[in-house]
């Protein structure tokens, strides 16, 4: 049996490979820097970060010039460490993993940008509905391209900061994360069955602001690609 007609595969390229890695899932993680969850109106004390997801085909190569999304009249960047799973120990197993395997999983980095629709994020939180339109809508997840572990470094002491026309308006520290990275992971894994292919956007720091048709976004984590986006008016 075949199929009746080709669905693309997204892909993100990785520096110094001529193979892309394949996006199999997006998980992304809310509230997981305290400045952050303090400027959405909670309380990082007493709740812990949590997990939604955006369609694999959300991911969008670095320097894309992406139409102003639909339906929105208050779109806000949120610039995000980018984590990508694979490795032959996540292909045995993906479930309940544990610090060392979660360790194991991380193949690469990247920079992204979680772009969120926060009027109808706020419309969803009022009523109690799911955040899906607000998160995971086309082109809402701009990454860089992936640099491997060893090439990373050590990122706990990374910066993270966005700029958008030049002006800086998020930056903070890769240690500030809530849950680490690996601790993400082994939480994730509590919940899904991960696989190779699986990304992971954990997160933003304080600063998020609306941008506008027009803008350039320059988001930067130290010893990544930088990811350069700009906003063009649809047609
Ligand atoms: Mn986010």
């Amino acid at each position: 049996m075949t199929n009746l007609f080709e669905v693309p595969c997204p892909s993100v390229a990785i520096i110094g490979s001529n193979k892309c890695f394949p996006v199999h899932r997006v998980y992304c993680v809310g509230r997981n820097y305290a400045a952050h969850a303090r400027e959405m109106g909670g309380s990082p004390e007493r709740e812990s970060p949590f997990f939604f997801s955006k369609p694999a085909n959300a991911i969008v190569a670095n320097d894309a010039s992406i139409p102003f999304p639909l339906r929105t009249q208050d779109l806000h960047h949120e610039v995000e460490l980018v984590v990508a799973l694979a490795g032959d120990a996540l292909a045995a197993k993906g479930e309940h993993l544990t610090v060392s395997e979660a360790k194991e999983a991380v193949f690469a980095y990247a920079v992204g940008v979680d772009f969120t629709r926060r009027d109808l994020q706020a419309e969803a939180k009022a009523k109690g509905r799911p955040w899906d339109t607000a998160k995971g809508f086309d082109q809402s997840a701009p990454m860089s391209r992936l640099t491997l572990l060893a090439d990373a470094g050590d990122l706990m002491d990374a910066n993270i900061s966005l700029c958008v026309n030049g002006e800086l308006k998020q930056q903070g520290k890769i240690s500030e994360l809530i849950w680490s990275v690996p601790e993400l992971i082994v939480e994730l894994s509590t919940y899904y069955r991960l696989r190779p292919g699986d990304l992971i956007f954990t997160g933003t720091p304080a600063g998020v602001s609306a941008v506008f048709p027009g803008d350039e976004l320059e988001a930067r984590i130290d010893s990544l690609e930088t990811l350069r986006v700009r906003l063009c008016v649809r047609d």
